[in-house]
């Protein structure tokens, strides 16, 4: 049975892991020649971790496993094929597992501001760390980026550091306890935090509020980290969508055969929303391999059950300083430890070397 994976990230790579060895003829396509964690790159912007550390090539993965490594584009996906940008791959199945882009919500002035949202993006912030050593850094979003880059820019740089959200706290998407822990961290680690900030504009040396003083704060560095939205490839997709992502059912299945997982697709199953997060992008690519296997096998297939939704989180979030907290849905574990800090640090690192 051939497999076209369209995405070679956390889901897409981790789908090939764990399918093979097996029935299954996979061919994964992705313009990248390498995996790359996103977990770590406010720790490489911070200069604490090394490329080497969150990227693993998928050429010798791919070989060693027994798939087909296309290093190409997906443009669109017919019938039974994928087409990319220098052929095509024809498939029986295909997974589409191509990530999301930052949103900046059409704010003026995107041009001045530094995203770490690919690799290279944030090799690009981290090079104007080095090189401008910035003296106030304004992150935008408080979501879980925004947050954990505040923290360990706050302990590396000698820089006054702000995080700016528009809603009414930091961390909106996770319970009051939570965001009141978080908020008391940063602010013990001297992180300026500013609520019900709406940003109207990025300037070249200053940030615009939406408030009606017009308040200009200077800025050497503006950090966005606020939101993701479908990628240009997910929307030029004729599949079924929710909000633009491409929507599925309790199978994952947004059409007959094809799949999607990860952070481009909208999956809702018993009324519980999957978080776009690493933990829920490597469970769904699990399931979609299970659910492969069984269709080789004539097996009837499994309903996927969401783990870490958008009302009941499930994250461990890196405070620097080797800290780290740890959060089930309402539930948020105490004081930020050590302990937690080995435990997502060694969740993250031996992610990448399953590739390796
Ligand atoms: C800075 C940052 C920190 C994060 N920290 C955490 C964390 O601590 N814990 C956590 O659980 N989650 C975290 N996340 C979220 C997590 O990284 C994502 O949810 C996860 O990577 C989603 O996996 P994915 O495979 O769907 O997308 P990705 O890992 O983004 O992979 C998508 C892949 O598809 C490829 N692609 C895109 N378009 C095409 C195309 N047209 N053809 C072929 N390939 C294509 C891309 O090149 C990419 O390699 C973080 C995210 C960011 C940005």
């Amino acid at each position: 049975m051939r497999v076209a994976v369209i995405g070679g990230g956390v889901a897409g790579a981790e789908l090939v892991r764990t399918a093979l060895p097996g029935p299954l003829d996979i061919t994964l396509i992705e313009p990248k020649k390498q995996i790359e964690l996103q977990a770590l790159y406010p720790e490489y912007l911070a200069g604490l971790t090394r490329i080497q550390d969150l990227a693993a090539p998928l050429a010798p993965f791919c070989e060693r496993v027994g798939a087909t490594f296309l290093n190409d584009r997906a443009l669109r996906l017919e019938e039974k094929a994928v087409v990319c940008e220098h052929g095509q791959v024809e498939f029986d199945f295909a997974v589409v597992a191509a990530g999301a882009s930052q949103n900046y919500f059409g704010i003026k002035g995107q041009e001045h501001t530094f995203s770490i949202n690919t690799l290279e993006e944030a090799k690009r912030a981290r090079r104007f760390v080095e090189d401008r050593n910035p003296e106030r850094i304004m992150i935008m979003g408080s979501g879980l980026t925004g947050v954990e880059a505040a923290c360990v820019l706050a302990e590396s740089l000698d820089a006054s550091i702000y995080i700016i959200e528009a809603r009414e706290r930091i961390l909106p998407q996770f319970s009051p306890n939570t965001s009141a822990l978080i908020e008391k961290a940063l602010s013990k680690k001297g992180v300026n935090i500013l609520t019900s900030a709406q940003v109207r504009e990025v300037r070249e040396d200053c940030i615009l509020f939406a408030d009606s003083n017009g308040t200009c704060l200077d800025c050497d560095m503006a950090i966005w980290t606020a939101g993701v939205k479908p990628s240009s490839f997910i929307e030029g997709l004729s599949l079924p969508k929710k909000k633009g992502w491409v929507l599925v059912d309790p199978f994952l299945l947004a059409r007959d055969d094809v799949f999607a997982v990860g952070d481009c697709a909208w999956i809702e199953v018993d009324g519980r929303l999957a978080t776009k997060t690493g933990l829920e992008a490597e469970r769904q690519a699990k399931h979609v391999a299970r659910n492969l296997t069984h269709l080789a096998e004539n097996r009837a297939l499994e309903r996927y059950s969401v783990r870490a939704s958008t009302d009941s989180q499930v994250a461990l979030i890196s405070l620097g300083c080797d800290c780290a907290v740890g959060v089930v849905g309402k539930m948020c574990i105490g004081a930020p430890t050590r302990l937690i800090y080995s435990l997502k640090s060694w969740i993250d690192k031996s992610f990448i070397r399953r590739f390796k």
